[in-house]
């Protein structure tokens, strides 16, 4: 396997991959490298290994993921330390990452049985003499891709739900973040040492290509629209289902009467939080008119208090080096068209690090706008009234997440923004609810994890009709006869053919 590397980043070293330090420099962790052939054995150990799983049925499985659920808890401290020497993100948030996606095991565990099990369902007056069942079954082995902005969060919000469903599963952890991704595979071999049920395999991208064309039943892909561009292309060589979680440039918008501290408040965190390499983190603002400068003077101050650095800060590097290059870039473009930098700008911009960055007077067409900027940087602009900033907001591919300040609009702007989730008077938070659904519209992808949508998105759902009377109306049959053709068109006319 060959790769070119870029200073900082992820090396390939006597067949082992090795993580650095974004902060330092330093080697974070190694893990040996899976050459790409051996990614479909990994996915012929899993598929015999999620047969013995799946057959553990429900409540099985609800108590091996529950004591996995308890193993992240009470070593939480321990992986929120290692997310932090891989990935650079304050421990305090990394905590935060991990909670959640505690939450989410524990959901899943809990719910699969009454969401995925057989039920019976109602059958109507044609074809009433059967029953109707349906149950939803595993697809067999899920191919998990992962980033490695939250490398706790999103790999457990696909495979926590896949596992729960009744899948095997196979994991490429982001190269930034192998040890992660290996640590969450040993936890949870502790709880299951039986078989290779959720497993991981190593590599640059050419190991997350191999699992695509590997023979898994569906992949589960969360990293940026570029990548899920190539996932899709390789999955559909064998019709392998896909499931997309892909980037976003969520907007926020604040209403005339919103709370304009609590607006400032979810403003820097959703933006800033993880050094802005968030996929649903605020990146643009519709402020409208009448609070417009209030709200920004707010953000100012606010961010402006934020401590950027390696240890014990706010904010912690750019893990990828290659994207303080991005970020540099929007930032420029958006000075260079008429923009204003209220707080950071070009020097801001210390690589490793980004400081906060407020950026006003941005023209929609900069990059600052239309493209994922993935920093700590966000644009604020100013808006005639709700609809204008609805219209802003909408105006990009990406549809992933998005929030509104207000009262009386509140909800109702929420629910005309494009993308797949909002919040009100908060930032973020859908992300750490377990019992609502995950995902995006357009380039910010399709299909849902987290919640009842994304148990399902890992089943096939299964139906079944039984007979349990004789047919008063045959049709389906070439016994009938013409007069119970007859009989069914009067039948259909007069269920059916009134107005
Ligand atoms: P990438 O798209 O660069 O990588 C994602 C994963 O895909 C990595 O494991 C990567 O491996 C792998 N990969 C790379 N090339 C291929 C290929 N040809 N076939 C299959 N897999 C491949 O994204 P990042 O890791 O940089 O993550 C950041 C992006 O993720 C942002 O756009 C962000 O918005 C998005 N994201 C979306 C989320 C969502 O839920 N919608 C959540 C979190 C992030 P390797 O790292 O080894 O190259």
């Amino acid at each position: 396997m060959t790769a070119v590397h870029v200073p900082g980043a992820p090396a390939i070293s006597a067949g082992q991959l090795v993580s650095t330090s974004p902060a330092t420099g330093a080697e974070a962790g190694r893990v040996p490298v899976t050459d790409p052939p051996d990614v479909t054995a990994a996915v012929d150990r899993a598929r015999a290994a999620g047969q013995w799983w799946a057959g553990l049925g429900f409540t099985g499985r609800r108590e091996r993921l529950l004591r996995w659920r308890s193993l992240l808890a009470q070593r939480i401290e321990q992986l929120a330390q290692l997310v932090h020497d891989e990935g650079g993100k304050p421990v305090a948030d990394a905590i935060v990452e991990i909670t959640t996606a505690i939450e989410h095991i524990d959901w899943a565990a809990r719910n699969a049985g009454r969401v995925l099990g057989p039920r019976r369902v109602r059958s109507r007056l044609i074809l009433a003499e059967f029953a109707g069942h349906l149950e939803y079954q595993p697809y067999g082995v899920i191919g998990v891709i992962g980033p490695w902005n939250y490398p706790v969060f999103t790999p457990v919000g696909s495979a926590a739900y896949a596992l729960a469903a009744g899948n095997a599963v196979v994991f490429k952890p982001s190269e930034y973040t192998p040890t992660v991704g290996q640590w969450l595979v040993d936890s949870f071999a502790e709880v299951t040492p039986e078989h290779p049920v959720f497993s991981a395999v190593h590599g640059l991208g050419d190991v997350g290509a191999a699992l695509c064309r590997s023979g898994v039943d569906k992949v589960a892909f969360t990293g940026s629209t570029a990548t899920a561009r190539k996932v899709m292309a390789a999955c559909a060589e064998s019709l392998t289902p896909v499931l997309i979680e892909a980037g976003g440039k969520d907007a926020m918008i604040v209403d005339s009467d919103a709370d304009l501290d609590a607006a400032a408040e979810a403003c820097v965190w959703g933006a800033l939080t993880n050094a802005g390499q968030t996929c649903i983190g605020i990146e643009r603002v519709y402020a409208v008119e009448p609070v417009y400068d209030a709200f920004v003077a707010k953000v100012v101050e606010r961010a402006g208090r934020l401590t950027v650095g390696a240890e014990g800060a706010d904010i912690g590097p750019i893990t990828m080096p290659s994207q303080v290059d991005v970020i540099r870039r929007h930032i420029d473009d958006a000075l260079a068209r008429g923009g204003r930098a209220v707080l950071g700008g070009a020097d801001a911009v210390q690589p490793p690090y980004v400081h906060p960055t407020v950026l006003v007077d941005v023209p929609e067409d900069s990059s600052a706008i239309r493209e994922e900027t993935f920093g700590p940087t966000v644009t604020v602009t100013r808006v005639r009234d709700a609809d204008e900033a609805v219209h802003r907001a909408n105006a990009l591919s990406y549809g992933l997440g998005g929030s509104v300040f207000g009262r009386a609009r509140a909800v109702a702007i929420a629910r005309r923004l494009r993308s797949g989730m909002a919040s009100v008077n908060s930032a973020l938070t859908f992300a750490g609810m377990s019992t609502l659904p995950f995902g995006g519209v357009g380039d910010s992808g399709f299909g849902r994890i987290h919640g009842e949508d994304g148990l399902r998105e890992f089943s096939r759902p299964k139906a079944i009709t039984r007979r349990r009377a004789r047919s008063l109306l045959p049709s389906m049959t070439f016994e009938r006869t013409p007069a119970d053709v007859a009989r069914l068109v009067k039948a259909v006319k007069l269920m059916y053919g009134r107005r």
